[in-house]
């Protein structure tokens, strides 16, 4: 990769990625190289994007390579190219990624730190060659997508969610930290094996994984103060839930798989709602899988619904089923369940054939288990609904509850449909249906950048439920038609910047902003915030 042909992507010496360079007015961007070479960007992209995107597919190397050798060119790419390239930073292929991550390293590309650093994970964060940091996201490795514990190859994510903070949300690559905690893994396979790049120990609990956390959020406040962003991702639910109650009192912290996907699944269904009618009271949700995802969803969806019609939140939950792997989440099991499952346990007999049973009008999968929505569930979905709502939320593509081709024919071309990881268009009968994505790589962009840009200190659920109406707000009557309860990726940073404005206003609103005094057009400040990979004019 690193032969003549390839020197125009290498990253002049001593070049900041940050450094404010003039694009030039009514001109292609240059690329440069070192050896003197130099080419118009679109050129490159069309000559070599379809090779590219195959070979990062292939191998997932190039991107690491690319963003490594060359910052600049890597976001432009990424930025111009977001629905073809989304994939390949994100769902489906960083899942690919982390499970090969030991024989495919070169390079960190994050900040470990792992139990060996115990007394000295200030000392470890210091190190980190950028001091101006604003978010960082972190992993413990221990639920990674749907594939479960990949130990401390789940770097990955914070790698590739924070690529996506630049390209999509605007925050600078110089101001991302990725950081995945190394507490050891259960994962025998990865144990055993040669590559693997962590520590070969089973897993840390209790105090001495609480310990090495508790040092960890408190090396990063006093290291980066009060306004730095922290966010959880792919931590198993049983820290993940904790860990959110424990730090988000003193720090600005935000869970994305609980707070970020149930934003960006509350948005979808605001959006249904609006072009097919009736609202969100009227209709009754079964949720298969009851962790993070599921009761993070559940709980927005039923504060929505309490705001919308004054109805006691407790009231509004029991709108909302949800199944584990034990079956249906009923008050005779209550007792026995974790702590985040138990405001859903309703009164009902143990039952088999759930959609039979509870008679649900939207249907949404979280259970990371594939093919669980069967030809069966969603038929019976259709039989109950004129148009069933049914989304498919499990990670990587192998983990989706249903494919959308399998959504839509099974449902005549009935269900409104959308899934984590993307599916091509489907043609049934005629009709061509765009499945929507419902990743929350729509929200925590824009989220982030909302908070940043207004130094928010803490994250509120009001934020979330403004960042789902904002997103919602870009659906139009022509999206809908086509099958679509998100707006198209391609117009991703516009959308995020409106995000994070109503973000901000919400943090303005509620005293939580520390930026003063307030912007008078968040809108256009957000737009003004956002980095953006400029190529420098040479002549
Ligand atoms: P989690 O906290 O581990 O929850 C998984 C839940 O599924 C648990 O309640 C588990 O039951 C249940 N489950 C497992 N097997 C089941 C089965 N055969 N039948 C019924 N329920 C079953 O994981 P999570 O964070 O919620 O994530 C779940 C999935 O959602 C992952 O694939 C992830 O990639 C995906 N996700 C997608 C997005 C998005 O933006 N689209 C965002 C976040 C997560 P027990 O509690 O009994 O173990
Ligand atoms: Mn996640």
């Amino acid at each position: 990769w690193s032969s003549p042909p390839y020197s125009c992507f290498t990253r002049p010496p001593g070049e900041e990625d940050d450094a404010q360079y003039s694009p030039v007015p009514n001109s292609p961007a240059k690329v440069h190289g070192h050896d003197g070479s130099s080419g118009n960007i679109p050129t490159i992209y069309s000559h070599k994007l379809k090779i590219i995107c195959e070979l990062i597919i292939s191998f997932y190397l190039f991107p690491s390579v690319s963003q490594e050798r060359n910052q600049r060119l890597f976001y432009k790419l990424l930025i111009e190219n977001v629905e073809e390239l989304l994939p390949v930073v994100y769902t489906p292929t960083v899942g690919e990624a982390c499970q090969k991550y030991g024989s495919i390293y070169g390079r960190p590309q994050g900040l470990f730190i792992s139990l060996n650093d115990k007394g000295k994970v200030l000392e470890v964060l210091r190190n980190w060659p950028e001091k101006n940091i604003q978010v960082i996201v972190v992993t413990d490795g221990e639920r990674i997508l749907g594939l479960g514990d990949l130990g401390c190859q789940g770097m990955g994510i914070p790698v590739g969610k924070l690529s996506l903070y630049t390209a999509l949300g605007g925050v600078r690559p110089s101001a991302c930290l990725p950081i995945t905690i190394d507490v050891g893994t259960n994962n025998e396979n990865l144990l055993n094996d040669e590559f693997y790049i962590g520590l070969r120990r089973k897993r840390a609990t209790g105090q001495e994984y609480a310990e090495l956390l508790h040092e960890f959020m408190t090396a990063v406040k006093q290291n980066y103060g009060e306004k730095i962003l922290i966010q959880f991702e792919d931590f198993a639910n049983h820290n993940a839930f904790d860990l959110l109650e424990k730090y988000g009192t003193t720090h600005l912290v935000f869970n994305d798989d609980i707070q970020g996907t149930a934003s960006v699944v509350l948005s979808g269904l605001i959006s249904a709602m609006k072009f097919s009618g009736g609202s969100l009271a009227d209709h009754k949700f079964l949720f298969l899988g009851a962790g993070e995802a599921g009761t993070g969803i559940a709980e927005l969806i039923a504060l929505e619904i309490s705001k919308q019609t004054n109805m006691p939140v407790e009231e509004a939950r029991k709108k909302v089923w949800l199944v584990d792997s034990k079956g249906l989440i009923v008050s005779s099991r209550l007792e026995s369940l974790q702590h985040f499952k138990k405001p859903w346990a309703h009164e009902h007999e143990p039952v088999k054939g759930l959609v039979d049973q509870i008679k649900p009008t939207i249907l949404i999968g979280t259970s990371g288990q594939g093919q669980t929505f069967t030809k069966e569930v969603v038929e019976a979905m259709t039989s109950l609904n004129e148009k069933p709502i049914i989304l498919a939320l499990s990670n990587p593509t192998s983990q989706s509850e249903c494919t959308a081709e399998e959504a839509y024919t099974w449902s005549q071309g009935r269900a409104i449909f959308a899934s984590g990881s993307p599916f091509d268009p489907v043609e049934y009968e005629g009709k061509v249906f765009m499945p929507g994505q419902a990743n929350n790589a729509y929200i925590f962009p824009g989220f982030g950048l909302g908070l940043i840009m207004s130094g928010a200190i803490r994250v509120h659920d009001d934020m979330l439920l403004a960042a789902a109406e904002a997103l919602s707000s870009q659906v139009t009557q022509e999206h809908f038609d086509k099958g679509l309860i998100y707006p198209p990726f391609r117009n991703i940073r516009k959308i995020s910047a409106h995000i994070a404005a109503n973000v901000a206003a919400k943090a303005y609103e509620l005293g939580l902003a520390t930026r003063l005094p307030q912007p008078k057009d968040l809108a256009k400040y957000a737009e003004s915030c956002m980095y953006s990979p400029a190529y420098r004019n040479y002549r």
